[in-house]
């Protein structure tokens, strides 16, 4: 809807005051300049709870005039009063874990359980994580002979312009606020349209916490609209970006004729990769976890499960019932494991996938249709039951095109090159995990498959030092530790002659 703003009645306790988001901008919370805004729904019931900015480049344009004034004065700040303030943030992300979690599941769709066990946590670490690596920094220095003393500068770049996807809502869009300002930028961030509570309650804290005002602000609306204006602004130099390939490559064509400094997390269509030796008691269970968490919209879950064939029976049929027996129901109470998918044109989405699986020839072993039962609440919610699919060639569209929701598709594989050679036949090398007691084999294998994360005997096991991203289609640059600290600064050289 693009429209007046209007009231919308609170039918459960939701944990905030206001059911209208505003940008933050400037440290103050504004209307976008337009004065239309957008409908924000509630997967679980498919209803209206909230309306965000329909914002346009005209937000944009005060986001970045606000960020350029900040930027004098923030990044002269010394790094241990930076660090101070993302560490206040984080704390008042902790003390407001409940209210957040809440939030988030009922912005996105998600269990509670994960909100207040991953979501959120995360997202205070990603502050917490930021603040302290700018202690622990090391300033490089190179002797040249007896002639020359060259050491490099690391420097914030200005004004960095960030935009996140709906499926972690605050994880992703705090995974790129705490690196771009713990090193001195100023930023101008975008969530995604679907899921903007969190980022809009995170407004709040900054404030709270004392975060001086323009050093991040938040510019609420479309993709084409408010993303595309941070991507074409001139004075943003530094865009990073998480999202659908196809986003990617728009963005890409449009920031690379202006040479801004890009990195690109997209798609994944990641193989988990289940070898006859592996310890099927940690296994099978490790392969649910990683299909259908967050109802499979992580972009690192594992929707391709190749399985050695001596193994494949017995797999499959753990597999199904382990996946029979996952919980789905009202994202609000405590117990549920599957939630809703996020959005309405995202369940058409998924579901149609399941439709081209059927006509592909693939067997729908479970799930497939939303599910029988459900409470009251959430009748007209957007569920999806989690769906195993057998019988389906690694070429057809099913296992090449990311589906991106509790779909997953079971396929056998005769030797470790086969394995492999299947893991690498997609666009895409997000992730990939591998399940084998054999460790030679665990690292040969590991080596060969073209994914920029690699889990063996686990999956999602995160530490935020490494090095974060994707190879071919799943995107350009690393994100995490240093590779986020490098992304956000520019290196200067300078040179003293000595003698
Ligand atoms: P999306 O690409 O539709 O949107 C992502 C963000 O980009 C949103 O904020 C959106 O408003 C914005 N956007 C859309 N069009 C834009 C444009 N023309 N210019 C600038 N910004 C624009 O992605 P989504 O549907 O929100 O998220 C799901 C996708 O994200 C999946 O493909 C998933 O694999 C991927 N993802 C990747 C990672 C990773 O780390 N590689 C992590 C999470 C999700």
């Amino acid at each position: 809807m693009a429209g007046a703003w209007r009231r919308c009645d609170s039918r459960i306790g939701y944990p905030f005051s206001v059911q209208r988001i505003l940008n933050f901008i400037d440290g103050a919370f504004v209307p976008p300049v337009g004065g239309a805004c957008l409908d924000n729904f509630e997967p679980a019931t498919g209803a209206v709870y909230s309306h965000l900015p329909d914002g346009d480049a005209r937000d944009v344009d005060a986001a970045v005039a606000a960020a350029e004034r900040a930027f004098t004065g923030w990044s002269a700040t010394p790094a241990h009063e930076r660090s101070r303030m993302l560490l206040r943030i984080a704390d008042l992300i902790e003390a407001n874990l409940e209210r957040f979690a809440k939030a988030e599941s009922i912005d996105s769709g998600k269990p509670i359980s994960l909100a207040r066990g991953l979501d959120i946590p995360r997202a205070a670490s990603n502050f917490r994580f930021f603040a302290t690596a700018i202690l622990h920094t090391r300033d490089e220095a190179h002797i040249t002979d007896q002639r020359a003393i060259n050491y490099t500068l690391r420097q914030p770049r200005g004004v960095a312009g960030l935009i996140s996807p709906w499926n972690l809502p605050l994880y992703l869009f705090t995974w790129k606020v705490a690196p771009a300002i713990a090193t001195g930028n100023t930023a101008v961030a975008k969530p995604s349209e679907v899921t903007p509570m969190t980022a809009f309650l995170l407004g709040e804290l900054c404030n709270e916490a004392g975060l001086p005002r323009g050093v991040l602000n938040i510019v609420h609306g479309l993709g084409p609209k408010v993303g595309a204006a941070i991507v074409a602004h001139p004075r943003i130099s530094t865009i990073s970006f998480t999202g659908g390939t196809a986003t990617g490559k728009t963005i890409a064509a449009a920031a690379g004729p202006m040479f801004k400094k890009l990195s690109l997390e997209l798609g994944g269509k990641n193989p988990t990769i289940i070898f006859a030796d592996a310890d099927m008691s940690q296994a099978i269970p490790g392969a649910v976890r990683a299909a259908f968490s967050n109802q499979g919209q992580i972009c690192l879950c594992g929707s391709r499960i190749l399985v050695e064939r001596s193994a494949l029976d017995r797999f499959v049929n753990e597999f199904v019932k382990r996946t029979k027996h996952l919980k789905q129901g009202d994202p609000l109470e405590d117990a549920t494991e599957q939630g809703a998918v996020t959005s309405k044109p995202h369940f058409d989405k998924v579901t149609s996938y399941i439709e081209i699986a059927k006509r592909e020839g693939g067997k729908v072993l479970c799930g497939g249709s939303p599910p029988a039962s459900l409470p009251k609440r959430c009748r007209d919610g957007w569920f999806i039951e989690p769906t195993v699919i057998t019988g389906l060639d690694a070429n057809c569209r099913t296992n090449q095109e990311e589906i991106f929701g509790p779909v997953v598709t079971i396929l056998p594989f005769d030797s470790e090159a086969a394995g492999i050679a299947m893991a690498n036949s997609t666009p895409y090398g997000l992730a990939a995990s591998i399940w084998t007691s054999n460790l030679d084999r665990a690292h040969r294998v590991a080596a060969q498959v073209q994914s920029g994360v690699i889990w063996i005997n686990c999956w999602l096991l995160r530490d935020l030092r490494t090095p974060f991203g994707g190879m071919k289609q799943s995107g350009v640059g690393r994100e995490g530790g240093d590779e986020a600290l490098r992304f956000f600064t520019e290196p200067k050289n300078i040179c003293i002659a000595t003698t």
